[in-house]
């Protein structure tokens, strides 16, 4: 179940054995969006210049699209997962989507070229950030992050709708 905005990162996701197919159209579309923010980047940057803090750079400006409420910890409802009414706290990307993101990137990376040991999605500032941004959430939302379910693709291009990749079953990541 999933109420407006609020993905239940707590239900897990048997019905998620994802064709091979989704998650490789996924990999493209994430690709993209990605190619197209580095083409829109000011200044202008390229592939092969990129480092793991534009990376970063990337993550935080796709949070602008997220729809997971993450209290502060002055909000009374920090660490509530479901809060009764509004509170005004930022709309953040999860970080299941954020990790599956990651994962998906890193692989296009390499299969376009990329070497490896360059790879800036593979980067130890990235793996930090995602950890930060998992445990912030976790106490913020309270609730621990598990399997994520997976959420209805959004069609069209990648230009808009960067926002909130559905995240992919990939991620293994539970407590550690
Ligand atoms: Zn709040």
């Amino acid at each position: 179940m999933e109420i407006a905005g609020i993905p239940d990162p707590n239900s897990s996701s048997a019905a998620s054995s994802a064709s091979p197919s989704r998650y490789e159209s996924q990999k493209r579309r994430d690709w993209n969006t990605f190619g197209q923010y580095l083409n829109n980047h000011r200044p202008p940057l390229s592939l092969a210049r990129c480092s793991g803090a534009h990376v970063l750079e990337f993550l935080r400006y796709l949070d602008q699209f997220g729809k997971t409420k993450v209290h502060t910890q002055m909000c009374p409802f920090y660490g509530h997962p479901n809060p009764p009414v509004p509170c005004p706290c930022p709309l953040r990307q999860a970080w299941g989507s954020l990790d599956a993101l990651i994962g998906r990137l890193r692989a296009a990376f390499e299969e376009n070229g990329g070497k490896p040991e360059a790879n800036p999605f593979g980067s130890r500032a990235v793996r930090l950030y995602l950890r930060e941004v998992r445990d912030l959430q976790s106490k913020a939302r309270g609730v621990s992050y598990e399997k994520k379910k997976r959420k209805k693709p959004q069609g069209g291009g990648a230009e808009s709708n960067g926002n909130n990749p559905p995240p992919s079953s990939s991620s293994t990541a539970s407590a550690t």
